[in-house]
C-alpha cells in the first residue's frame, strides 16, 4: 500500500464504493422484479388456459342468455358485472354507423380487437349487434412486466452513467486540485528561495524596479541595504556546510523579523542579502533634503539592529555555540530623475565593500548628495 501515491488510492476508494454501490443497485432492482413476477405471472398461471377458455365461453353464453334485448344500457351493465370476474376483463364493440368500432364502455380507451384472446360476434337473428371481447388480464400483467423490465434496463443504465460520471467528475476535481496546488507550489518556489525562504535575486530585481519606478513618480525616497557574512567561507571550512546552512537561515530570520511588511528581503548570493526599505510614513510638506536624511536615518537605525542581533544570536553547532557577523552598505535615493536601479545596487555595494575593507562587521552609509562614505561599527 505504501507504492500507492494518494491520489490513486483515492481513486482506488471511489473504484471500490462504485462498484460495490452498482451492485448493490442491481440487487435491488433484480429483487424487485423477482418479486413482480413472482406475484403477478407465477402466482396467475396456476390457473391455465383451457380453464380461462372455458370461462370467457362461459360468458359468451351467459351473454345469450341475459342480454335478451341488445340496448346499449343492457350490455353495458352485463360487461361492467362480468368484469368483477378474476384475471378476465370484459368489453363489447359494436359498428357506430359511420364504420368505425365504438366500445360500450365510455373508459375502456384505446378500442384494441387484436390484444383480446377471444372474440365472440354477436347476432340476433340476421341483425349484427357487435363484438364481444375477452381479455386475459394475466396476459396483461406479463405485457406490463416486459415493460417494466425495459423501463429497469433504462434505470440501470441510467444508474451507472451517473455512477461513472460522478466518479469521473470527483477524480477531475481531485486532478485539477493536485495541479493547482503544483502551480501555486510553482509560482511560490519560482521567487522563494528554498533554504532561507527568502525572495530569490530575480524577484528582487523586478521588484526593485517597479519601487524606482514609484519613488519617482511620487518622490518617495528608498534605500536599499546589502549584507554580506563576514569569512564564510572560513566558517564552512570550520564547521561544515550544514552548520553554514544554518546559520544562513539564521541570518535570514532574523533580517526577516526586524524589517517592516512594506519592506523586502531577498538572498542577492550565496552569503548576501539585500533588504529594500520602503519609506511611507514621511509627510509630503517635508523638503527632499530633509526627508532622504530622515530615510537614510531609519535605515542605519534597521541596519544598526539587524548587524546587531546577528552578531550577538548564538548558533549551536555539534554542542559548541558559534557565531557570525555581517557587513553592511547602505544607499538611499530620493527621486532624482534619470535614475537607474544599477547605481543604487552600484552604490550599496560600494558602499559594503567600504565595510569589509575597514575590518568587517560594519555598516557603511553612501549619501547620495555628498556623494561620500561614512562607516562605523565595531571592527575586528
Ligand atoms: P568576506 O568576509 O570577504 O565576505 O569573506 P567570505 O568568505 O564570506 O566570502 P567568499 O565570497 O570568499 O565566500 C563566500 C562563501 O559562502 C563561499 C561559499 O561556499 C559560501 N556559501 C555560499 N552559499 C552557501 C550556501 O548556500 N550554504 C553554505 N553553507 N555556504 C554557502
Ligand atoms: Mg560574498
Ligand atoms: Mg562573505
Amino acid at each position: 500500500m505504501k507504492l500507492i501515491f494518494p491520489k490513486t488510492r483515492y481513486i482506488l476508494y471511489l473504484v471500490i464504493i462504485s462498484v460495490f454501490g452498482w451492485f448493490l443497485f442491481n440487487y435491488l432492482i433484480s429483487s424487485q422484479s423477482e418479486i413482480m413476477y413472482k406475484y403477478f405471472i407465477e402466482k396467475p398461471t396456476t390457473y391455465n388456459l383451457e380453464r380461462a377458455e372455458r370461462l370467457a365461453f362461459s360468458i359468451y353464453q351467459s351473454f345469450k342468455k341475459e342480454v335478451l334485448d341488445p340496448s346499449h344500457d343492457n350490455i353495458r351493465a352485463f360487461v361492467t358485472k362480468y368484469n368483477d370476474i378474476p384475471f378476465l376483463s370484459v368489453n363489447f364493440v359494436y359498428n357506430d354507423g359511420s364504420g368505425g368500432m365504438k366500445s360500450i364502455l365510455d373508459n375502456a380507451g384505446e378500442i384494441d380487437i387484436l390484444r383480446a384472446e377471444y372474440v365472440y360476434p354477436i347476432r340476433y337473428g340476421e341483425k349484427e349487434a357487435g363484438t364481444l371481447l375477452v381479455y386475459d388480464i394475466n396476459k396483461e400483467y406479463k405485457r406490463g412486466l416486459e415493460e417494466y423490465a425495459g423501463t429497469l434496463l433504462i434505470t440501470r443504465i441510467f444508474f451507472g452513467a451517473m455512477l461513472l460520471l460522478l466518479v469521473s467528475i470527483l477524480i477531475y476535481r481531485e486532478y485539477t486540485v493536485k495541479i493547482e496546488q503544483k502551480k501555486r507550489e510553482a509560482e511560490y518556489e519560482a521567487v522563494h528561495d528554498g533554504l532561507t525562504g527568502l525572495y530569490t535575486h530575480k524577484y528582487f530585481l523586478e521588484h526593485l524596479d517597479r519601487e524606482i519606478a514609484r519613488s519617482q513618480r511620487y518622490k518617495r525616497p528608498l534605500s536599499l541595504l546589502m549584507c554580506d557574512v563576514d569569512h564564510f567561507k572560513k566558517f564552512n571550512d570550520t564547521y561544515g556546510h550544514l552548520a553554514g546552512d544554518k546559520a544562513l537561515k539564521t541570518v535570514a530570520a532574523i533580517i526577516s523579523e526586524n524589517i517592516r511588511a512594506s519592506d523586502i528581503v531577498a538572498r542577492y548570493g550565496g552569503e548576501e542579502f539585500a533588504i529594500l526599505l520602503v519609506e511611507t510614513s514621511l509627510e509630503q510638506a517635508e523638503s527632499v533634503a530633509k526627508r532622504l536624511k530622515s530615510v537614510m536615518d531609519d535605515a542605519a537605525e534597521v541596519a544598526d539592529r539587524i548587524k546587531g542581533k546577528i552578531e550577538h544570536t548564538p548558533i549551536s553547532v555539534d554542542h559548541k555555540t558559534v557565531g557570525v557577523t555581517i557587513s553592511m552598505g547602505l544607499s538611499s535615493y530620493y527621486g532624482q530623475p534619470d535614475y537607474k536601479p544599477e547605481y543604487l545596487i552600484g552604490e550599496a555595494d560600494h558602499a559594503l565593500y567600504e565595510s569589509k575593507n575597514n575590518g568587517r562587521n560594519m555598516v557603511t552609509i553612501f549619501d547620495p548628495e555628498t556623494k561620500k562614505f561614512k562607516s562605523y561599527g565595531h571592527s575586528e
